[in-house]
């Protein structure tokens, strides 16, 4: 059940396709489009995929259907020149990173969907675990490398000369006194 009491008959972040059916998450029913048999419910698909864990591009329809759209979009594609420059526009926005940077700032402040951490959690569980302590081992290596470099870069001191004794500072130590106007005109900025 989901929050606000749905119903459910298949698993979240997943689309369940028996043959060539796609199974309605809200009623188990299987159907050769979810998309259009969603009405039936009153739910738009991006609510639905949104309640479901369902990535956005994520189709809900069948293979069989799929097949059939792609195939009656492309008969579109030769005889609609609207179509047709719909899609050389869109193919332009592809290639000079429009799209990507619109799909990005759409997908800012969004929750992450089910469907992709699952995605992300299966390609990092496809990594041997020799390669990840492997990984690791580096990172650790270089790291400890840059702090030693950082340690003994030729403008700092590698130590401050004696401590200071009891009761004196360091500053005061080495003979390096504040100049006698610093600290002057605090109380004009200090907050009131
Ligand atoms: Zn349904």
């Amino acid at each position: 059940m989901l929050a606000d009491g749905t119903v459910f008959y298949a698993p979240i972040g997943e689309v369940v396709i028996d043959d060539e059916l796609v199974i309605c998450h809200l009623c188990g029913w299987s159907l050769r489009s979810v998309t259009v048999h969603l009405r039936v419910h009153g739910w738009t698909p991006g609510a639905y995929r949104e309640a479901f864990g369902l990535e956005r591009g994520q189709s809900l329809e069948g293979p069989g259907t799929r097949k059939l759209r792609a195939a009656a979009f492309t008969s579109r594609l030769v005889f609609e020149s609207a179509v047709r420059d719909g899609s050389a526009a869109g193919r332009e926005r592809a290639r000079d990173g429009r799209l990507a940077r619109d799909a990005a700032a759409a997908a800012r402040g969004r929750s992450f969907p089910e469907q992709r951490r699952r995605k992300a959690v299966r390609a990092l569980a496809a990594i041997p675990p020799e390669v990840v302590a492997r990984a690791n081992r580096e990172r650790a290596r270089r790291n400890l490398a840059r702090v030693a470099a950082r340690s003994t870069e030729p403008g700092l001191p590698r130590h401050r000369g004696p401590r200071p004794g009891p009761g004196r500072t360091r500053r005061q130590s080495c003979g390096h006194q504040p100049p006698r106007w610093a600290g002057q005109g605090l109380a004009v900025t200090s907050p009131r």
